[in-house]
């Protein structure tokens, strides 16, 4: 049987057939200038082999057929064979890397293979990910290995069942070599199993891509960009004028406030938010040393490249994506007369964001925003983390638990026992101190005042609650187990954890396992506590 399907995929290439192109048809590491991408074409490798599929991105691109019958989508997604119709080329973007601008920097293993019109007639970017170097891989070689192509697959899918917006991906194939890594940049390099992410989106630009004609001052090429991204991707803000200019602004500052208040419900920290990591249309992109908070912990970072200064640390994403919109905004200036269309978006991100974070955050307690709340509603939010954070407590069991305990027919006075339902969320019980469990008491009794201000029962608050915090996040040691085996061979837990991350937010008593808290052999152990962004 031939997986015929992807002979017929339908691509139609705007980004190159509008842009320009660099003049320069050799694959060589340089400065491109007065471009928008070099053409490349994917590294050959040995023995391709496809290990994950994910249906579900699969039938955005229309394609049903069973992947595994053949060995094409292998062939296809590994980088071997480039199908008629796709051109694949490798974008030029700079981007400012913790707060220092860093010039040059692009797709240096990200290989756009073209774009797809579905029968909806919605259009998807194809990338391949550790498919060889390209003009923009400076020092490096264009690689990924699979401990990180796990992690990439694996959490791009979860987030998009969580609702995080998020760039997708279809597969995950073995290239069949090794890959020379030093993990920990202890001068200890490894030879790891080489990988592949073919990565879906509607495209992939970036705040970086605009950046970089800016600080060349190639204006001519940052207008021709600009005009493409708002023709292409933002068609609802009508031909590009300075009204569409200062909308699509506003957009970009508004989506890119939707998806940190979703990081912030989930738990997730990127970990290098690098605005050559974030996306025009406020996905989730680049999947490096992300992480989950489990214990919660506003000033925990994943990343050991940010250890000391934790400038990507969970309570502080939000802040740093308005820098880095900031940044955006001063890439283009060019495009405006007067500087108040860019300060109305990243005011419009902060009014925006701060609506919608208090909102989420009600949203989490199973309660609405009602008129004439506000300050004890803030005051309520806010003084959760008194509860959360001075004892290790898992946020994301936290709230599934804080959504089955009982309020209905209680007691005026809660007692001490009300805190046994939470118990699963604590890692270290003897933490619970008498003045710890007063404050817990003390703020819960708050929370019922509030829902009963609401009149909801106890059923209702649980179907609200369970709606919105999710039982199931891509724990890191999750990850890493399935790492683990695929490193033996073994890619049954890749489709595992798939399969079960499909439906976060829904019991699934068979995999309670996975519910439970970070086990104590992942505290401290590498790819479930730190990552480095060796990838
Ligand atoms: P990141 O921190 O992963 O977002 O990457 C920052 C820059 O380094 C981007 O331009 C990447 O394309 C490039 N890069 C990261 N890893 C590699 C690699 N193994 N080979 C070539 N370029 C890389
Ligand atoms: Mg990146």
């Amino acid at each position: 049987m031939k997986f015929s399907q992807l002979e017929r995929l339908n691509f139609d290439n705007q980004f190159t057939q509008n842009l320009p192109a660099d003049v320069n048809p050799v694959n060589s590491r340089r400065q491109v200038r007065n471009a928008c991408y070099s053409r490349v074409l994917p590294t050959k490798v040995t023995d391709p082999k496809l290990i994950a599929w994910s249906r579900e991105v699969a039938e955005l691109l229309d394609l049903d057929d069973d992947p595994f019958a053949t060995t094409e989508a292998g062939e296809v997604f590994g980088g071997n064979r480039v199908l008629a119709g796709m051109d694949p080329f490798a974008m030029c973007y700079g981007g400012h890397q913790f707060g220092n601008w860093a010039g040059q920097l692009g797709d240096g293993r990200a290989i756009n293979l073209g774009e797809v019109v579905n029968s909806r007639n919605r259009r998807w970017t194809l990338q391949l990910k550790g498919a060889g170097p390209t003009q923009y891989s400076r020092t490096a070689d264009g690689l990924a290995v699979l401990r990180s192509s796990v992690r990439e697959f694996l959490c791009s899918e979860a987030m998009s069942h969580l609702g995080v917006p998020t760039t997708r991906a279809l597969s995950l194939v073995l290239s069949g070599e090794k890959v020379v890594r030093d993990m920990f940049y202890d001068g200890n390099p490894q030879r790891e199993l080489g990988a592949i992410v073919c990565r879906v989106a509607p495209s992939f630009t970036r705040f970086g891509n605009f950046q970089i004609f800016a600080a060349r001052g190639e204006l001519d090429v940052l207008r021709q960009l600009v005009d493409h991204t708002i023709r292409n991707d933002f068609p609802h803000l009508g031909a590009p004028s300075a009204a569409s200019y200062a909308a699509w602004f506003s957009e970009i500052c508004r989506t890119t406030a939707d998806m940190l208040v979703h990081w912030m419900r989930v738990g997730f920290v990127h970990g290098v938010m690098n605005t050559d990591n974030m996306s025009i249309l406020g996905l989730t992109i680049d999947y490096g040393p992300y992480g989950w908070l489990e214990n919660y912990d506003p000033n925990w970072t994943p990343n050991t490249t940010d250890a000391s200064g934790r400038r990507y640390r969970f309570g502080q994403q939000p802040q740093i994506a308005l820098w880095n919109l900031a940044q955006l905004g001063q890439a283009l200036i060019s495009l405006f007369d007067t500087l108040e269309p860019l300060q109305a978006g990243l005011d419009l991100y902060s009014t925006y964001f701060n609506t919608e974070c208090r909102a989420m955050m009600l949203g989490k307690l199973g309660l609405n925003v009602i008129a004439g709340q506000t300050e004890t509603d803030t005051a309520l939010t806010n003084d959760i983390l008194d509860v959360l954070s001075p004892v290790e407590t898992d946020m994301t069991i936290f709230y599934r638990r804080l959504a089955v305990l009982p309020l209905d027919g209680t007691p005026d006075k809660l007692d001490d026992s009300v805190l046994d339902a939470l118990s699963d969320a604590y890692y270290l019980p003897a933490q619970l101190t008498e003045d710890y469990r007063a404050t817990a008491i003390g703020w819960l009794q708050r929370y019922r005042t509030r829902v009963r201000l609401e009149g909801i029962s106890d059923l209702e608050r649980r179907q609200r609650m369970d709606a919105v915090n999710p039982k199931y996040v891509l724990r890191n040691y999750m990850a890493q187990l399935a790492i683990d085996k695929a490193d033996q061979g073994d890619y049954s837990l890749i489709s595992e954890l798939l399969e079960l991350l499909r439906h976060p937010y829904d019991e699934q008593p068979n995999h309670e396992e996975f519910a439970g808290k970070r086990p104590d052999w992942a505290r401290e152990r590498a790819g479930c506590s730190m990552l480095s962004c060796s990838s």
